[in-house]
């Protein structure tokens, strides 16, 4: 229980409401939730009120749950003895150095160099930056196009912003980072988009033309998340990523596996890209290397491709937080947790139950297709089955306010409702999050009213 009072919980609405800029603030949007605890899959809001988490802190990076006092310690701990001292140049700290060989450690093949940023948009920066590099180099300076995709969510600076596939994100904050050039996503339920042919064989062929287009000895790198995660979990076909990799490779041109929401464990492997046959160059993550305890990401290089961009006038480029000890480690303990702890196993579980208890959906006159990819699902929300029309947003938004006052976090996607939960996630609580799901959406009207 919060202590919290109720003249408390008015203040902080008040002084919410005339101080904060929130993240992706809305106009439109009076309601606000002050979350003030957390515990295990539990949060309680400014009013006292329990809500069960079904959204990994919100922003699925909350892999070992909330409240870990283990992770205060050993935060505490490291402050005690050195709060942080830069990484720049030539200097360094140990939990830093640990942290990289650790990731190491886990990551495939010859990726064994790590930078370290404060998130997952200061990752995919560096990893853009890095491409370009890579190849200026190596002599081809005229490899600065990015491919990426649409629908895809790569972060909110300019560089990662402009790859989003998002265009609320590039519009109004124009000009955008120029030589990026958006592909179509495997987005197997729209199969409207394939013209009627074999998903993959479209996206190759797309691809293909594409840089022939562009012309190949102008592309530094391409961009993807293994698995789609904001774009509401768009797992791609088997076949998909071994044959983009093998026209990348034949190309000169790099892979990115944006790993920021797939890394450490979400979809049950350390990193999703090693089982889809990506072989990325570089990968990009963040959120669930520290669970949310510290501001942290990582970008991962091949050997390779660190030691083009490291080498000779070497590498101008960093933030002051780079290596910041004491969010590298909480990341060694929160690692520590999720090996001891089973919590990727217990990610692939959590996928069964999800599937399990979000069946029933698929037989509602709003619910156009389930998608469920290790501990994250997506519900895609429509106003006609047949059509496959997507909801309206709006409507999509009074589920989640609804299921909220039955005491569940979800979260809207446009016309999605997605779920990602904590890896600490049980049954029992993938059972409470399904059901109340599922009880709203079948109180939804395909006119979009809540009954
Ligand atoms: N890449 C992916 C796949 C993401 O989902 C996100 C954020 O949700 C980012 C990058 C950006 O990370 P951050 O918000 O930490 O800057």
């Amino acid at each position: 229980m919060t202590d919290l009072q109720p003249a408390d919980a008015a203040e902080l609405d008040a002084l919410d409401r005339r101080h904060l800029i929130h993240p992706f603030q809305r106009g439109d949007v009076t309601d606000r939730v002050v979350i003030v605890r957390g515990s295990g899959t539990r949060v309680w809001d400014s009013h006292g009120n329990e809500l069960l988490d079904a959204t990994g802190g919100g922003n699925w990076h909350s892999h070992v749950g909330h409240g870990r006092t283990e992770l205060a310690e050993v935060a505490a701990a490291q402050i005690a003895e050195l709060e942080y001292f830069t990484s720049f140049l030539e200097f360094g700290n140990d939990k830093a150095i640990r942290l990289a060989a650790r990731l190491a450690s886990l990551a495939p093949r010859d990726i064994n160099r790590v930078f370290f940023t404060s998130g997952g948009s200061e990752g995919v920066d560096t990893a853009f930056k890095a491409a370009r590099l890579y190849h200026g180099r190596r002599g081809e300076p005229d490899r600065t196009w990015l491919l990426a995709r649409h629908f895809s969510y790569h972060g909110a600076t300019y560089g990662s912003g402009t790859a989003t596939g998002f265009p609320p994100m590039q519009m109004g904050v124009g000009p955008n980072l120029p030589h990026v050039e958006k592909l179509m996503p495997p987005y197997v339920y729209r199969s409207e988009l394939f013209n009627g042919s074999d998903p993959t064989d479209f996206l190759i062929n797309e691809l293909e033309q594409t840089i022939e287009r562009i012309g190949a000895g102008n592309i530094a790198a391409m961009i993807g998340e293994p698995v789609m995660a904001g774009g509401g979990v768009l797992t791609p076909p088997a076949d998909y990523w071994p044959r983009v990799r093998e026209v990348l490779r034949r190309n000169g041109i790099l892979l990115i596996a944006d790993e920021v929401v797939t890394g450490y464990g979400r979809t049950g492997a350390w990193f999703d890209s090693e089982g889809r046959g990506m072989e990325p160059d570089i990968i990009t993550s963040a959120k669930g290397i520290s669970s949310g305890y510290a501001a942290l990401g990582a970008v991962l290089m091949s050997d390779e491709v660190a030691e083009t961009i490291t080498s000779g006038p070497g590498l101008f480029h960093g933030y002051t937080f780079s290596g910041h000890p004491v969010a590298c480690a909480i990341a060694l303990a929160n690692l520590d947790i999720l090996e001891r702890e089973e919590l990727l196993a217990n990610a692939l579980s959590i996928g069964d139950w999800l599937r399990t208890g979000l069946a029933p959906a698929k037989e509602l006159a709003t619910v156009g297709d389930v998608r469920v990819e290790g501990a994250m699902a997506a519900v895609e929300v429509v106003s006609d089955r047949d059509t496959r029309t997507p909801m309206d947003w709006m409507a999509v938004e009074k589920v989640a306010f609804r299921a909220r006052r039955l005491g569940v976090v979800v979260r809207p996607y446009g016309n999605m409702i997605v779920l990602s939960p904590p890896l600490v996630f049980s049954s029992e609580d993938a059972k409470r999050a399904t059901n109340a799901l599922v009880e709203v959406l079948s109180d939804l009207g395909t006119d979009g009213t809540l009954a």
